[in-house]
């Protein structure tokens, strides 16, 4: 076996350095980024939560199994490499010794039973992916084919090597079972029936094809690693690096402020090299070049996302795709030593360093705008991807350059932006009218200062946040005067801000202008602070988002409650008791700032099954897999011309239940879907009488007549 084992160290040589030079090229890449922001790496929590994710996510493939054909297949193929290492010690152990057999498990039957079992489980896991491939290319589906657009080309050159791989290392067993130097008695299945298919040939030709057969798999194999850290394939060695280092629990929720050098900027005193979001490919941190190039393109975020499935530009494999391969591209530029070095590369590396990071197609932009602004920030795509790419973080770092440093955004989002600098809330109503959506109730709502007080009195239990939408909307209005009824009659106390509350920044977050959402944030947390504020309910769940998960980052903390799960705790402890019938079949839409950002599924679900009469139906898309609405991101103020609308698209779904209510427990999913539902009332389709309503509504419809009960404190 010497030449055998000399040919084989060879080829791990040359394998070895060229996989050491792509992976040193790839980590100097890194270097040139941005350092990560402060707890991303490193700490005792860090490392156990980063330990959690690759046994919850990586080991078990939970997120991948959830799409359960191809999901299968892949753990099949995952689990089943993993056990088909040991033939890897196994192979280079049997050219230096012919007889080897891995120390204490070498000759345990279970194991040659596991080895060909896995080789057996990834044949059929190839053929599954073969058959899922040509199924949903792209060439029969078009668009709507999740691999639109990806490399499918070296997807199946991957399956090709992977079956080739799994055959010749049969041959090299089965060669060995003739040979008589299979470490395995019994147990190997499949490697014993082919050996004796060998035997026939004789000992002359079995001695010959036994190390050719271990000197072909390893060349195969050697040469995949090649092949895989120059393509999309390097997921197999970056996703368990990605996951550990994403964050925690997930990459929804909070958005991150804006960080450049690794710290927060300091809006009242900025540096004047400090980053204002993402303008070229290096502002990235590591951490986001590294989400680029761990990107699998499954496309899984492509076919949940609400952008493109209604014909944007927008697709959030493409997005992460096209800034993985302009910063391949950039790289040489980016790793050149010096100038005479730069200037020394190629024309069309030169070129492709010059492509501006976000601008239209023809001027030659990696990202196009209207890809960027058709962003609902719905968190389908993080919620989806099997190695925790962060697509909101990065969708709205590129917008805080484009917002805060290029002054370049759609148009129609400037005027949402000035009425919220100079009126307080995107609509333009002005403090003076925060307080009309209460003027009808048959009860006065306490108003924070109206009697003089400065701080929340002793008696008041919670501070309801009306929010802009509560205050301005007419149909957020209804929702708002419901859930104050709803409380008034539950005898839970609650004042309100009146005219100290501003806008909660969700909107001027999303749409990257962060030096706003400061100031707006500020202003409410030294409000909110002032009244020595602790518990709060809001009715929207973009304010839920940023009071519970935004402000603790600039010192405001509070417990906040969505009214639905205020609501559902006031029904379940007997304080509100709906009898009267609801009489309807009621659709309920997942509001994606509720559901995925927040984890609140049940609450809204749990008020409705109280409601006498309700027959609750789920739309298809439902849950973390809810469809959006088109109007988080800051979407809603913005015009969507391109495609079909998100909002009619959603609508039709719930029309095809043949709801005669559909519910949302989100402000603006419901002018969301109410405009859905005109749109289609004009078109002749038959919603005369559907009507969208806040959960809350069909509370308040159902307790009409019931009496408050008890006056006990509600249980956070
Ligand atoms: S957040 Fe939603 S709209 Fe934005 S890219 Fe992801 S799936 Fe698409
Ligand atoms: S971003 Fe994630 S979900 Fe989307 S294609 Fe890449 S790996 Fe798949």
């Amino acid at each position: 076996m010497l030449i055998p084992l000399l040919v084989a160290l060879a080829m791990t040589a040359v394998s070895f350095t060229l996989v050491g030079r792509r992976l040193l090229m790839l980590y100097r890449i890194g270097r040139a980024a941005q350092p990560v922001e402060p707890g991303r790496v490193g700490g005792g929590r860090r490392l156990a939560a980063a330990l959690r994710a690759e046994l919850v996510e990586v080991l078990s493939q939970r997120r991948v199994v959830r799409w359960t054909g191809p999901g299968v297949a892949h753990a099949a193929v995952f689990w089943g490499f993993l056990i088909l290492l040991l033939t890897l010690v196994e192979r280079y152990g049997a050219l230096f010794q012919r007889d080897f057999a891995l120390p204490v498990i070498g000759r345990w039957a279970v194991v040659g039973f596991l080895e060909d079992l896995a080789v057996v489980a990834v044949l059929a896991a190839v053929a599954t992916f073969g058959v899922i491939r040509w199924r949903r290319s792209p060439s029969r589906e078009g668009r709507a084919s999740r691999f639109f657009g990806s490399h499918n080309e070296a997807a199946r050159f991957t399956l090709a090597m992977i079956c080739v791989e799994m055959v010749t290392l049969l041959l090299y067993r089965a060669a060995q079972v003739a040979t008589g130097y299979f470490p395995y008695p019994d147990g190997a299945f499949v490697s014993e029936w082919l050996g004796g298919l060998l035997e026939p040939l004789g000992s002359d030709v079995l001695d010959v094809l036994e190390p050719v057969a271990i000197l072909l798999s390893l060349g195969v194999l050697l040469a995949f690693l090649v092949f895989v850290v120059h393509s999309k394939h390097l997921h197999i060695l970056l996703a368990p690096i990605n996951v550990a280092l994403a964050r925690r629990p997930r990459a929804l929720g909070a958005l991150l402020p804006v960080h450049s050098g690794g710290k927060p900027v300091d809006f009242d005193d900025p540096g004047e090299d400090d980053l204002m979001g993402r303008g070229k490919i290096e502002d990235f941190t590591w951490k986001g070049l590294l989400d680029f190039a761990t990107c699998v393109e499954c496309g899984r975020c492509q076919s949940e996302c609400p952008a493109w499935n209604t014909g944007k530009p927008l697709s959030p494999k493409l997005l992460v795709m096209a800034l993985r391969d302009h910063a391949l591209a950039k790289a040489p530029v980016l790793l050149a030593g010096s100038d005479a070095e730069r200037a020394a590369l190629p024309a069309d590396v030169l070129a492709e360093a010059e492509r501006p990071l976000v601008a239209a197609p023809a001027d030659g932009g990696v990202v196009d705008p209207e890809a960027l602004w058709a962003c609902t920030t719905c968190g389908a795509c993080v919620e989806q991807c099997p190695v925790d790419i962060e697509h909101v973080d990065h969708v709205v770092d590129l917008r805080r350059h484009q917002m805060l440093f290029e002054s370049e955004f759609p148009s129609e989002a400037g005027v949402a932006l000035r009425n919220l600098e100079h009126a307080g809330d995107p609509w333009g109503g002005g403090a003076s009218h925060r307080m009309d959506w209460a003027a009808d109730l048959p009860f006065p709502v306490r108003v924070l200062g109206e009697d003089g007080e400065e701080r929340l009195p002793d008696d008041v239990e919670y501070l309801f946040w009306v929010g802009c939408a509560g205050a301005f909307d007419e149909t957020a209005q209804r929702t708002a005067r419901a859930v104050a009824e709803l409380l008034h009659r539950a005898d839970v106390s609650f004042m309100v801000l009146g005219e100290a509350e501003t806008c909660c920044g969700d909107t001027a977050r999303r749409m990257g202008n962060e030096f706003l959402f400061r100031e707006l944030a500020r202003a409410n947390i030294e409000t909110m602070d002032a009244a020595g504020v602790r518990k709060i309910v809001v009715t929207c769940a973009h304010c839920l988002n940023t009071l519970g998960n935004e402000y603790p980052q600039f010192g405001g903390s509070y417990e906040v409650v969505h009214h639905t799960e205020l609501l559902a705790r006031l029904v379940a402890d007997g304080r509100l008791t709906p009898t009267e019938r609801v009489d309807a079949t009621v659709a309920y839409h997942d509001a994606c700032y509720l559901g995925r950002h927040n984890g609140i599924y049940d609450p809204p679900r749990e008020v409705l099954a109280t409601v006498p009469g309700v027959r609750l139906v789920e739309l298809p898309r439902n849950r973390e897999r809810s469809f959006c609405c088109g109007a988080g991101g800051a979407r809603m103020w913005m015009d969507e011309t391109t495609g079909t609308r998100i909002n009619v698209d959603r609508t039709d779904e719930a029309l095809a239940l043949s709801p005669d209510l559909i519910t949302a427990a989100c402000p603006f999913c419901i002018v969301m879907l109410t405009d859905g539902v005109g749109t289609r009332r004009q078109q002749g389709a038959a919603a005369e009488h559907v009507e969208v309503t806040d959960v809350a509504q069909v509370l308040l419809r159902s307790t009409a007549n019931s009496q408050a009960a008890g006056s006990q404190e509600v249980e956070p």
